[in-house]
């Protein structure tokens, strides 16, 4: 078994995520960031206004900025899902749905929300092959194809005003048959309704090419797809991270000003974590501080005799950090 060994290894990134690890780096410390996917919630948001400094800019394109410096200091990025923490004498070892195995001094999690999924077994496989989580995103990669869409409320609206301007054909599968949604998805003579549906099946080669839907009597029907969209909102999947943590009644870890959690060397920073306000540049600014506490521990860890309470110091970049983004 390959064991991958950093300083800092970091769940999630989203601005948080991203945010840490820029710091982690600067300082010199070994990073890697393991995420389901890059940008997190804000790749839903196709404007923000309210970013201090940055003009109107698409959420996507403001984590990629963070992102990008981040590795120019070296970080280094794996797409998989953490589902398994252990601690251990020299730090934690953190495992993945792929089944990769990391041993990190210090590990922040920043994992907010991931979106929700169908739970259908094969679902793994098509993730980025036809199966998206985000219709902004990649909606506009089918233009001219045939989509399906599995949403609901507000949020299918939107994305069914959207498929329906671009994909020859949308099939809208939406489990009420009272949602909000279905009055607007009559108005596209392209968009077909299956309501009181739901996706069981997925089926295609390199690429998603066929889902089979099942009604409340067990009828099945087949359709040949370019692309499923699924957006039923977003979920926290933090199992692994129970053991280790405190949560409140909303099931937001509990950290102290430091970003520590009740674990030594484990931090936890952004949505993830008990604040009144979710927002980016707050999400951004205590991955900063979970950072600032992370790089403390491991120069303790390692027996340095420095601190830092600021990173103000001009830090030479690094050219091998591109090559070993690990996409
Ligand atoms: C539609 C929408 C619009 C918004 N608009 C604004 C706005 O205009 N202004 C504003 O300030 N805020 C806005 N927000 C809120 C903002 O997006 C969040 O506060 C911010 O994104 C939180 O960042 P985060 O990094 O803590 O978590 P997230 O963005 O939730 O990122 C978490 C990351 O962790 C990953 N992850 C989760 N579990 C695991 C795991 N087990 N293993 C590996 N990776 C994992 C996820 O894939 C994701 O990449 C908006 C949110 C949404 C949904």
């Amino acid at each position: 078994m390959d064991v991958e060994s950093y300083d800092v290894v970091i769940i999630g990134g989203g601005i948080a995520g991203f945010s840490a690890a820029l710091y982690t780096a600067r300082q010199g410390l070994k990073t890697a960031v393991i995420t389901i996917d890059i940008g997190g919630q804000l790749s839903y948001a196709s404007v923000i206004e309210n970013y201090p400094g940055v003009e109107a800019i698409s959420g996507l394109n403001l984590v990629l900025k963070v992102q990008n410096q981040a590795l120019s200091y070296g970080v280094e990025v794996y797409i998989d899902e953490v589902i398994g923490l252990e601690k251990t004498d020299q730090g934690f070892l953190v495992r993945t749905k792929k089944g990769l195995v990391f041993n990190a001094i210090s590990v922040i999690a920043a994992c907010g929300k991931a979106p929700k999924r169908l739970g259908i077994e094969s679902e793994d496989n098509f993730i980025g092959r036809g199966l998206s989580y985000c219709v902004i995103c990649d909606g506009p990669l089918y233009r001219g194809k045939d989509v399906a869409l599995v949403s609901f409320g507000e949020k299918g609206i939107e994305n069914i005003q959207f498929l329906a301007s671009i994909a020859r054909k949308v099939y809208y599968i939406v489990s009420s048959e009272r949602d909000p949604s279905i009055e607007i998805a009559k108005e596209y003579s392209n968009v077909s309704i299956f309501t009181g549906h739901r996706v069981v099946e997925l089926y295609g080669g390199q690429k998603l090419e066929k889902i089979v839907l099942v009604d409340k009597n067990g009828n099945r029907v087949e359709i040949n797809i370019d692309a499923l969209f699924v957006e039923l909102g977003f979920e926290t999947r933090i199992d692994f991270l129970k053991p280790f943590v405190d949560v409140n009644d909303k099931g937001e870890v509990i950290v102290d000003k430091y970003g520590r959690t009740k674990t030594e060397g484990l931090f936890a920073a952004g949505d993830l974590v008990e604040t009144p306000y979710k927002q980016a540049v707050i999400a951004a600014s205590s991955g900063v501080i979970a950072a600032l506490s992370a790089i403390n521990y491991v120069y303790s860890v390692k027996g340095l005799r420095r601190s830092i309470v600021s990173d103000w110091m001009k830090k030479q970049k690094t050219e091998r950090v591109i090559s070993k983004f690990r996409l």
